[in-house]
């Protein structure tokens, strides 16, 4: 049986639920249950490459540094989304062996380097919320002392934005390529990448946070990936959501969804880069991509349920 190439890109809460604490328990639990589905994907015959988020995670980090900063010297952002590549890898190494048993499969976590332009726009502009939130008066020292960029986050407090520029390539391309094409579970590019410049053939960290979901778009289509299959916490996509006038979509062509994303269906920060990463993964070769939720992931890949874009 030929295998299907697919990439799945999952969500937040396939790692940790909003309502959850956190625990180390509670992650494994939740990978444990995402492993199971994963696993009976490749029993299906879907050669996987597996890309994570990472929000909740570096959260809990830079939370972590900013109660200990009395006793430890706090990380830089690109360090602690290498610190959460390395836990995510690590549950899901552990979890996917356990269940694979019989199955002869290597699982391994490249610890991944996403590729920036140093001239990025975007990197004039921070837009993405992170860490802890402070007092008026601590968003002012750190100003100072760090040359943060703060602002107050709804009211609920001051946080700390930083750039969310566009994903280029990976460092280590090459060798998730070869690893992947040996029919090894790789599990790469988590939280976006770690972003890195290169510059006169030097690599330089950068304190962003690159989209997961423009990230596993460039994967997918770098591993030569026929679908994208990403997993949130919605089992299908909606026009109007959250409204009265809210429908449901089945399945979307390539211009419907860019007349959609257009019309503002999708938003930043959420759905839209979802449908962006789906249209660019269509336009670079990708035959179809398909956004559900974990539980309805097997049968959305039938065709049952979940939304499915194809080119037009
Ligand atoms: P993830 O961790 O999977 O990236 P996000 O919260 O970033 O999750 O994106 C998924 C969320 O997008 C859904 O939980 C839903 O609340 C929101 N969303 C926004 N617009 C839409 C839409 N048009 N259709 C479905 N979900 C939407
Ligand atoms: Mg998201």
């Amino acid at each position: 049986m030929k295998k299907r190439n697919m990439l799945v890109s999952l969500g937040g809460n396939a790692i940790l639920k909003h309502t959850e604490k956190g625990t180390a328990k509670e992650q494994f639990e939740n990978v444990k249950k995402t492993s199971e589905y994963i696993v009976k994907l490749i029993s299906e015959g879907y050669h996987i490459t597996l890309t994570h988020g990472n929000g909740p995670q570096v959260g809990d980090i830079l939370l972590a540094y900013d109660h200990a900063k009395e006793y430890l010297p706090p990380m830089p952002l690109d360090v602690c989304g290498a610190q959460t590549q390395g836990m995510i890898g690590y549950m899901f190494q552990l979890s996917l062996k356990n269940i694979l048993k019989g199955i002869d499969k290597s699982v391994v976590t490249i610890l991944t380097q996403t590729i920036i332009n140093p001239e990025d726009p975007h990197l004039e502009n921070p837009t993405k919320p992170i860490g802890p939130f402070y007092t008026a008066f601590e968003a002012d020292q750190l100003r100072k002392e760090k040359g943060w960029t703060i602002k107050n986050d709804n009211g609920k407090g001051y946080r700390r934005l930083v750039p969310s520029p566009i994903p280029l390539g990976f460092v280590e391309e090459k060798c998730i390529k070869t690893l992947h094409d040996s029919g090894d579970l790789v599990i790469a590019s988590g939280g976006g990448g770690i972003p890195v410049t290169l510059k006169d053939g030097k690599l330089q960290g950068i304190e962003c946070v690159i989209d997961k979901d423009y990230a596993a778009s460039l994967m997918a289509t770098l591993v030569g990936a026929e679908i994208l299959l990403i997993l949130t916490d919605v089992e299908k996509i909606s026009l109007y959501y959250s409204t009265p006038r809210e429908v449901a979509l089945d399945h979307l062509t390539k211009s419907q969804a860019l007349k959609y994303l257009r019309k503002g269906h999708f938003p930043p920060g959420s759905m839209g880069p979802k449908v962006k990463s789906a249209i660019d993964f269509l336009e670079y070769g990708g035959k179809k991509v398909v956004v559900t939720s974990l539980e309805s992931a097997y049968d959305a890949l039938k065709g049952n349920t979940g939304t499915t874009i194809v080119n037009d």
